[in-house]
């Protein structure tokens, strides 16, 4: 388990435990120290909010059809609010582009109890915990894995599609995609050798290991939905709702038409 974490997150039962137990693990030193130092010292905006500064748990259906996958929580988003891709920039445009495309009940994330509600679709990171200029070192990554697998081998039964945002959470998922569940429940999916490179709009399909145990997986990329690429128009509305329209597909879930755009 992750080292200094109470829990072992190979034997939590189910995801409402999974992100309980999350929520308390402290394995990490220097991640640790960055988020509480955050959310002691706050932003100025945010000076009278009572900061998460804890690891952020999953957010969305418990038996999603399509998962998200980013990189980390954000110092001031989601350390501040608790919620994935919540109170950001970021999350502005990933929410966005879920209510256009009907993957989420409302375009904007501003607070835990805003009413917020994805549909068939969970949003989940590698890391769980905040890290200095957004760059988890290696050894946290890997710290951090038995959670996102415990996670993955908990949606086993119903997922059929995943969208990676980035290439840091590519290179995090695709060894927990074929590694199968050591509970014996999931055989793991067949990545292929050498493994498929990361890039915008990339899908692969992914069998099972066992055929009859499981079902494939449809695996998409997409640029990560920070500043740096949407400010820059490297990552446009259109071309975020079009990935997610096409995973939602895949997944078997019933997107809404993406909204045409001027970009
Ligand atoms: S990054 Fe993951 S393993 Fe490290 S302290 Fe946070 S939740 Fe624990």
């Amino acid at each position: 388990m992750p080292g200094g974490a109470d829990t072992d997150p190979a034997l939590v039962p189910d995801l409402p435990a999974l992100d309980a137990a999350v929520s308390e693990c402290r394995a990490c030193p220097r991640l640790v120290a960055w988020r509480e130092e955050v959310a002691a010292t706050r932003r100025a905006a945010f000076r009278d909010e009572t900061y998460w500064g804890r690891p952020v748990p999953g957010f969305g259906a418990t038996d999603a059809r399509l998962l998200i996958v980013g990189l980390a929580p954000a110092a001031h988003g989601a350390n501040r609010t608790g919620r994935m891709f919540t109170g950001d920039r970021s999350g502005d445009v990933l929410y966005a582009a879920l209510h256009a495309v009907g993957l989420a009940s409302q375009p904007t994330a501003v607070a835990a109890d805003d009413g917020l509600e994805l549909a068939g679709t969970r949003i989940t990171a590698p890391v769980r915990c905040a890290p200095p200029e957004n760059k988890p070192t290696p050894a946290e990554r890997d710290r951090c894995r038995p959670w996102l697998a415990r996670e993955l081998a908990l949606l086993r039964g119903t997922l059929r599609a995943v969208v990676v945002l980035g290439g840091f959470g590519w290179q995090a998922l695709l060894p927990v995609l074929a590694t199968a569940d050591p509970a014996g429940g999931h055989p793991g999916w067949v990545v292929p050798r050498p493994r498929p490179a990361f890039g915008h709009a990339v899908h692969v399909t992914l069998e099972p290991a066992d055929a009859a145990a499981a079902a494939p997986l449809e695996l998409f990329g997409c640029y990560h939905v920070s500043q740096q690429n949407t400010f820059t128009g490297r990552l446009t509305p259109a071309m975020l709702e079009a990935v997610l329209a096409d995973a939602a597909r895949a997944a078997g879930l019933d997107p809404a038409p993406p909204v045409r755009h001027s970009d």
